[in-house]
């Protein structure tokens, strides 16, 4: 019967393993011309202080849109575009848009960029970002890359190299994600990074009161305090997340309290609004 459908005899023996493999499939064609066909686009989520609610910057989301396969989100797709190969030229793509959409805001609004650790292999990374600052007119300082932990796993001391020379063109760096992968402390402190952000797992369990989240939290905010490093609690939806990150100590805070990934231009209005000297807190949450 299966084979009445074209589908091969595969499907009448693993129907759900053929689904994943043949999904797959269908989206790594379709991402194949994702950016010749202008499908691509970025959403941008506000990064604000804990304490003033003042937008400090803008993480930069990838967004597709397919025509008939509809909005496939990052979590699918990125891990797809790594595998084939893909993530270069889409992850070029994203830093030269973000970049030259950031150029447009106002001058301390910083945006943040997520790299693949499959972008670090390229031995012309940095030479892509000195370009595509040069090109845009972005100073160095109002750009952040984000990393997570599996950089060092893949790449271990190669990967704490090529950070520096990020970090040496006055780029800012983020680690991302942090406590979700392999935090090695050795790594952690052999790269300077800007800022940690700490995962959206460890803000939802501290605000329920498991003490190991509380502590964990406490000790990478003393961590980074000591080593000069911003921190950033992700994922607060509610307001007793924002006042658990307040607590703890976490400078910045990004979640959908304050506001859900935007559109460019209402970035862009955002930033600009919030900049107005009575601007309050509340006033700053986006809805
Ligand atoms: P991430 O870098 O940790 O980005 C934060 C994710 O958390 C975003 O999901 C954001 O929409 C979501 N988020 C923010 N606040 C909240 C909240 O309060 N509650 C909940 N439940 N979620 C929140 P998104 O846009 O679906 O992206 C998922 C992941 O895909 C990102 O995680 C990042 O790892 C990856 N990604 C996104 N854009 C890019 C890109 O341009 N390049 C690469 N390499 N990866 C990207
Ligand atoms: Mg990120
Ligand atoms: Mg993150
Ligand atoms: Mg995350």
């Amino acid at each position: 019967r299966s084979k009445d459908r074209g589908g091969g005899v595969y499907h009448a023996y693993v129907p759900q393993l053929h689904l994943e493999a043949e999904e797959r499939r269908v989206i790594e064609l379709a991402l194949r011309r994702a950016l010749d066909n202008d499908e691509l686009h970025l959403a941008y989520q506000p990064v604000v202080d804990s304490r003033s609610g003042a937008v400090r910057g803008f993480e930069a989301l990838l967004r597709w849109s397919h025509p008939e396969l509809g909005d496939i989100p990052p979590a699918k797709f990125v891990p797809i575009a790594e595998e084939a190969r893909l993530i270069a030229p889409i992850g070029e793509w994203v830093l030269r848009t973000a970049c030259a959409e950031a150029a447009g805001w106002p001058d301390d609004v910083r945006v943040a960029v997520n790299v693949s650790p499959e972008q670090l292999h390229n031995p012309q990374f940095v030479g892509v970002i000195t370009d595509t600052l040069a090109r845009t007119g972005l100073p160095a300082r109002r750009l952040e890359l984000e990393v997570t932990e599996s950089v060092f796993l893949r790449e271990g001391t190669g990967a704490v190299k090529l950070l520096k020379q990020i970090l040496d063109l006055g780029v800012g760096l983020s680690l991302d994600d942090f406590g979700t992968g392999y935090s090695s402390l050795g790594y952690l402190s052999a790269t300077r990074f800007s800022s940690i952000k700490i995962d959206r797992s460890f803000v939802q369990a501290a605000s329920r009161g498991t003490a190991e989240a509380i502590a964990i939290i406490r000790a990478v905010v003393a961590m980074a305090q000591s080593m000069g490093m911003a921190t950033t609690a992700e994922g607060v939806e509610t307001e007793a997340e924002l006042r658990l990150a307040q607590e703890l100590g976490c400078g910045s805070i990004q979640g959908f309290y304050f506001g859900r990934p935007l559109p460019v231009s209402e970035a862009r209005a955002l930033a600009i609004a919030v900049r107005r000297p009575d601007a309050s807190p509340a006033a700053t949450r986006a809805a």
